[in-house]
């Protein structure tokens, strides 16, 4: 083993490994966790009394006997505990209810207006998790998980936020968002925690994002960066399996990046050139009608794309050149083993082809050798996924 491989190598076998194994149905019985983790059945025996006391896992009744005493079944619990998730965009939010494996119980869309201001924005969005909850009666999903029918329906056990902005991590405000008038220094955890009596967890939306993404398709890597290009653009890192955010949570956060760019638009930061004004969604709508073509929102422009528009195509391959020359310095610097983009933008084939070209000739050849480029597997649910699973850890954590 070496050095680096420590910090993971400490976590094997862990609460939070033991619950994500009994949530992916790798294991069902304490047997199981004994065996994939390495630990003594003494050892898993305590970790899963503690989690069944903390109401993460529990026991199911008696599995398949081979000749012996039938052994229990462990099962993460479907019925009552729910995870409340909000993944906050630009104009819309995605707002769900989650298991404590980060299964999606429920989940809705809702149109947002960011310029309203984080009170009401806020305020609203709390209202429809408040509904969901409530709605969240227990269920047995299969009729194989037995569903704990007599917890009180939708037992909140959290909040996980995601914000399209900067947030200090420690403190859960939002510092410095470029397009969210209003919300700069908001206390968003301060907020929510006046309204609901849970543990709040607040993080920006592609650390979300990466982290979603990253539990679902590539828990198995340990280094990987996550672009998030939607309106705005920025990107989550996973190093050595975990969230990485730096000393005050601004770490992955690229926007505002200089990239090549004749001329250098102005970006509202009050730079010029940097990524978030040369190929972020809001980038090529405002490009687009200085080109005087005729375009509302992202929608159009991917529409545009979509259609072969010559304008709305090479600025996509323009915005793609820039987030892989920003990108190769990262891959040249933090030797990730996936890039994956996401966000609306991810879509778009010219952006993402030029985006790959540009790392391929911008990287060194061991930094490219074995690298996965791909997109985020285009889920709505993954922002939301991101946020139950921090608040997950955290539960599992305080414990
Ligand atoms: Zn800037």
């Amino acid at each position: 083993m070496t050095i680096d491989d420590a910090p993971r190598e400490a976590l094997r076998g862990g609460p939070r490994e033991l619950l994500r194994w009994v949530a992916t149905g790798a294991a069902v019985s304490r047997a199981d966790l004994s065996r994939l983790s390495g630990l003594s059945p003494s050892t898993v025996s305590q970790r899963v009394e503690a989690l069944i006391n903390q109401g993460l896992l529990e026991e199911t009744g008696a599995g398949r006997s081979r000749g012996g005493r039938r052994p229990r079944q462990l099962a993460v619990p479907t019925g009552g505990a729910v995870v409340g998730a909000i993944d906050l965009g630009a104009h819309h939010a995605r707002v769900g209810t989650l298991d404590l494996s980060g299964r999606v119980v429920q989940a809705r869309t809702l149109p947002v207006r960011i310029e309203d201001g984080p009170e009401q924005v806020l305020g609203s969005l709390l209202a429809e998790v408040a509904a969901l909850v409530g709605a969240a009666a227990p269920v047995s999903s299969d009729g194989a998980s037995a569903a704990t029918g007599g917890e009180a329906a939708g037992a909140l056990r959290g909040l996980g936020i995601g914000i399209p902005g900067p947030v200090q991590h420690a403190t859960g405000r939002i510092v410095s968002p470029s397009r969210m008038p209003g919300w700069n220094g908001f206390d968003v955890a301060a907020f929510c925690a006046g309204r609901v009596d849970v543990p709040i967890i607040v993080d920006n939306d592609a650390n979300l994002m990466a982290l979603g993404a990253h539990r679902t398709a590539h828990s198995e890597l340990d280094h990987a960066v996550y672009i998030k290009a939607g309106t705005g653009i920025g990107s989550g890192v996973i190093s050595s399996g975990r969230l990485h955010r730096g000393a005050q949570g601004s770490a992955g956060d690229i926007s505002h990046c200089r990239v090549v760019a004749d001329p250098a638009p102005p970006c509202s930061c009050g730079n010029a050139g940097c990524l978030e004004a040369v190929a972020s969604g809001a980038a090529l709508v405002t490009a687009l009608r200085e080109q005087g073509v005729t375009v509302s929102d992202l929608t159009g422009v991917i529409r545009l794309i979509d259609d072969g528009d010559r304008h709305a195509t090479a600025l996509a391959r323009q915005a793609g050149r820039a987030i892989g020359e920003i990108l190769a310095v990262v891959v040249n610097f933090f030797n990730p083993q996936v890039v994956a983009i996401g966000g609306r933008l991810a879509d778009c084939e010219p952006l993402l082809a030029s985006m790959r070209a540009t790392l391929y000739e911008r990287c060194l050849p061991l930094a490219t050798q074995t690298l996965l480029i791909e997109r985020v597997a285009t889920s709505q649910d993954v922002g939301i996924t991101g946020a139950a699973h921090l608040v997950i850890d955290h539960v599992v954590a305080a414990n």
